[in-house]
């Protein structure tokens, strides 16, 4: 929502849904840029904000929204009412700027909703167990709403965003990316963590966890679209069991360009290699996806390991600082290179998809890094300079322009 007049649009769209016969909970996120700019008055003052104080500071942004939110409903003629997180109550943990949801006491919101209001409450926001406002992470809102429609069961969650759904890929990079009418919540928690921002993952995971039918469509679209048309837009998350359609084996190339890669050479091959390695770059609550440990030659090895990218430097500087312990000969690294997947539940059922995708990247002259898997997606590691050849190239291969 970026201006009252969006707010406007916002409130003539609910009302359509309300007037069909609907009971509505709105979720709204902070007016756009807002957040950014609560937590760059935050740094104006602290350079490390307190996050306890931030998370006072960013939650004020959907107060607002809720607020004229419900006002844009009143001045139409509609019952509407507001809540923060903390009225309804949204029970968070602790964990300032990151917290995770607990429970959510429905009784107020269903006693509103029965008696025909329709009610807004403030995203992205919760109460810990002694009465702190805390928030839930970037993009949390989209978490806050999904919880909510599990709290109250509903039919189906909505998730009015800039963009008209999930694509095959993202069309900046591929032109003739595709909207699928469908992905499963699987598919697209993998999605999300390799770095397909359209939802924040967390929300992914509560959608699958509690079974919430989770829609992704715009908010871009004439506010009084028939409601039929409506409906049916976007991407709905589903789940496997349900989508009786034949599946295609895969969905979707996620990718994700800013990754680092760390090789430590030389380590003495014995017990405890991986843990001495990982064990400190933990403890500086540095996040590591895909590992590798080399076959030892003459008792000793390589380990390598990828970190993100922003957190190379500081990696580094661990393995650095331990690098005489563990007895390694140097620590090497590499922050230009790029993570491409193919993801999609089909390849439960079906072989060949890794030499297809391997095929695709040697013809393309694209030396692969490293190579990591789960059930349904392969993921490599190549050099950040081919990243975007790779994704059009297996996007291809896949043939996921067609439907
Ligand atoms: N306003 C919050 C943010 O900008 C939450 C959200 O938009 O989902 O991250
Ligand atoms: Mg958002």
């Amino acid at each position: 929502m970026g201006s009252t007049d969006r707010i406007k649009n916002v409130a003539a769209r609910v009302a359509k849904w309300h007037d069909a016969g609907h009971q509505v909970v709105v979720v709204p996120s902070a007016m756009s840029g807002e957040t950014n700019r609560l937590i760059g008055l935050a740094k104006e003052i602290m350079g490390q904000p307190d996050p306890r104080e931030l998370d006072m500071i960013c939650s004020t942004g959907e107060q607002v929204s809720v607020g004229l939110l419900a006002m844009a409903l009143l001045a139409i003629g509609k019952d509407a009412v507001s809540y923060a997180g903390w009225q309804v109550a949204i029970k968070t943990d602790s964990s300032f700027t990151k917290a995770r949801i607990q429970s959510i006491d429905d009784t107020k919101v269903r006693a509103d909703l029965d008696s025909g209001k329709i009610v807004i409450i403030a995203g992205f926001q919760g109460v810990d167990d002694d009465g702190n406002i805390s928030t839930l992470g970037r993009g949390g809102s989209d978490t806050s709403a999904v919880a909510i429609a599990a709290a109250l069961k509903a039919d189906e969650c909505l998730i009015f965003t800039d963009v008209d759904g999930v694509y095959t890929t993202d069309p900046r990079v591929v032109s003739d990316a595709r909207r699928l009418k469908t992905v499963t919540f699987e598919e697209m928690l993998e999605m999300a963590s390799l770095g397909s921002k359209v939802l924040q993952s967390r929300s992914v995971e509560f959608a699958g966890n509690y079974r919430v039918p989770t829609r992704v469509l715009s908010s871009l679209t004439d506010p009084l679209l028939p409601l039929a048309e409506e409906a049916a837009s976007g991407t709905l998350i589903s789940f496997e069991e349900d989508t009786n359609m034949e599946q295609a084996v895969i969905s979707g190339i996620a990718f994700n360009r800013d990754e680092a890669k760390i090789t430590i050479l030389g380590v003495p091959d014995k017990p405890g290699v991986a843990y001495h390695i990982l064990g400190p770059v933990a403890d500086a609550n540095i996040e590591v996806d895909m590992i590798i440990q080399n076959q030892s030659v003459d008792g000793k090895t390589d380990f390598t390991f990828t970190v993100s990218r922003g957190e190379y430097a500081k990696a580094m500087a661990v393995l650095e600082g331990v690098r005489s312990e563990i007895g390694a000969a140097s620590v090497l690294g590499d922050a230009k290179v790029s993570k491409v997947s193919v993801v999609g539940v089909g390849m439960r059922s079906h072989v060949g998809v890794a030499s297809q995708m391997f095929r695709t990247l040697s013809e393309e002259g694209i030396n692969i890094l490293m190579i990591s898997t789960s059930e349904i997606k392969i993921s490599v590691l190549i050099d950040e300079k081919y990243m975007e050849l790779a994704v059009r190239a297996l996007h291809k291969t896949f043939e996921l322009e067609k439907v």
